[in-house]
């Protein structure tokens, strides 16, 4: 089914022309959003779902009223949970407005910068605004806007947002919103807090679900590479020298060990930056755009860059450090073999970090090949006592609550 069959004006399609035919999310979502229907989705990031909802949310608005358009009371409201989702989408709705003769108003609204060209931006309202929600209580808070005239509200990744501890927000904003309005969520895991929220925020939703579609799923090889701790960032060095990566994207379980890893890959003359909580917008917008056009080849990154961010062509993600949790695993993974591309997921295992690995793969029902590579076969034995479990434990940190249950886990599946 090409896009022409949906119920879009000739600008909108324009604007997708480049893609040969919709995406199962695009299929499956448009004609509900267009209806006005709220919707629960269940896709992964890279299925296309941005689009899924821009378009039509596109075509509400620009069929809505004159009058609602010169006055701009805040229309569309998109919650995020992180900046750079906040960016990515921005710029989605930016291209897909292209050609409207009259091209909506998008005003990201983002905690980390400063509030005042946000305030700036928000003076004379706004058609669209893609926001964190902290931030947005904030701008609520010094009367820069009201959602008092919102008729779509879109909660993406709503699963990250209830991981980041934004649920007493979402409450305070639902309580803000009208209590007619259409409701978009999507996520890409639906865990029990996920489907209590939308309980709590949709309306009788239509129900899609794409990860159980095969043919959706991202083409990516997953490989385990079995390692010990204190030769993982030669093998990475090797492997990215030897299968000759020209992107990669290391994830690593702290700010610190990102510097480090950088800091070794570039005495060896690997061009590599790193993005992390700990760095500016600024800087971690710049990365971003470094890593984007190939200024570097390596990103090593926190779990921050996990989920949301789209970076085209990134044929290799490495696990230099375990994620803590399955979820994160396929958040990590997602980041490769996006748009139809093939991708390969690495994943170092060290003695420390195995059966940390093995309940990733019970929650995943898969059961993964271990390989060796030459020169880095492992010596390291499961009871060595190792300065980094390379799961997140850093040598002199106190262990987290989260450090403990997990290897409380792991200790029981080995019984
Ligand atoms: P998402 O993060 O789910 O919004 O997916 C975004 C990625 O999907 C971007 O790389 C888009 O270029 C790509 N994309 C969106 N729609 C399509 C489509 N109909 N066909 C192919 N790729 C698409």
């Amino acid at each position: 089914m090409p896009f022409s069959s949906f119920a879009l004006t000739e600008p909108l399609l324009r604007a997708v022309s480049h893609y040969p035919e919709p995406t199962r999310v695009q299929l499956e979502s448009i004609p509900v959003i267009l209806a006005g229907g709220d919707l629960l989705a269940t896709a992964q990031t890279g299925s296309g779902k941005t689009t899924a909802f821009v378009l039509p949310l596109l075509q509400r608005w620009a069929s809505a009223s004159e009058k609602l358009k010169r006055n701009r009371p805040l229309n569309i409201l998109i919650l995020v949970p992180t900046r750079e989702l906040a960016a990515q989408i921005r710029t989605v709705v930016q291209e897909c407005a292209a050609h409207l003769d009259e091209r909506p108003k998008v005003v990201s609204a983002v905690g980390g910068v400063s509030i005042n060209p946000q305030m700036m931006a928000l003076r004379g309202g706004a058609d669209f605004v893609v926001a964190t929600p902290g931030r947005l209580l904030d701008l609520v808070k010094r009367n820069a806007l009201s959602l008092s005239g919102v008729s779509s509200l879109v909660l993406d990744e709503a699963d990250r947002l209830l991981d980041l501890g934004f649920s007493e927000e979402l409450n305070c904003i639902f309580d803000l919103l009208p209590a007619r309005r259409q409701n978009l969520l999507f996520s890409a895991t639906f865990p029990k807090k996920v489907e209590a929220l939308a309980l709590k925020s949709l309306y009788d939703p239509n129900r899609v679900r794409i990860e159980e579609e095969p043919k959706s799923a991202p083409d990516i090889r997953q490989q385990v590479i079995r390692v010990d701790t204190e030769k993982r960032t030669p093998l990475l060095r090797h492997l990215i020298e030897e299968e000759d990566w020209k992107r990669v994207l290391v994830f690593v379980a702290s700010q610190y060990t990102a510097d480090h890893v950088v800091m070794k890959l570039r005495r060896n003359g690997i061009r590599a930056g790193a993005f992390h909580g700990d760095l500016s917008q600024g800087a971690r917008s710049e990365a971003l755009e470094d890593f984007k056009n190939s200024h570097f080849k390596v990103m090593v990154a926190t779990d921050l860059a996990a989920r949301g961010l789209d970076i085209v062509e990134l044929p290799v993600v490495v696990n230099y450090d375990l994620p803590r949790s399955a979820d994160d695993y396929t958040h990590r993974i997602g980041r490769t073999g996006r748009a139809g591309e093939h991708g390969v997921a690495v994943s170092f295992v060290t003695a420390e970090s195995e059966s940390h690995f093995r309940l990733i793969e019970k929650r995943n029902a898969c059961r993964l090949t271990r390989e060796e590579i030459e020169g880095f076969k492992p010596t390291e034995t499961p009871h060595a006592p190792l300065a980094s479990a390379g799961t997140g434990g850093i040598k002199g940190r106190r262990k987290s609550k989260k450090d403990k249950l997990r290897e409380a886990a792991a200790r029981k599946l080995k019984e």
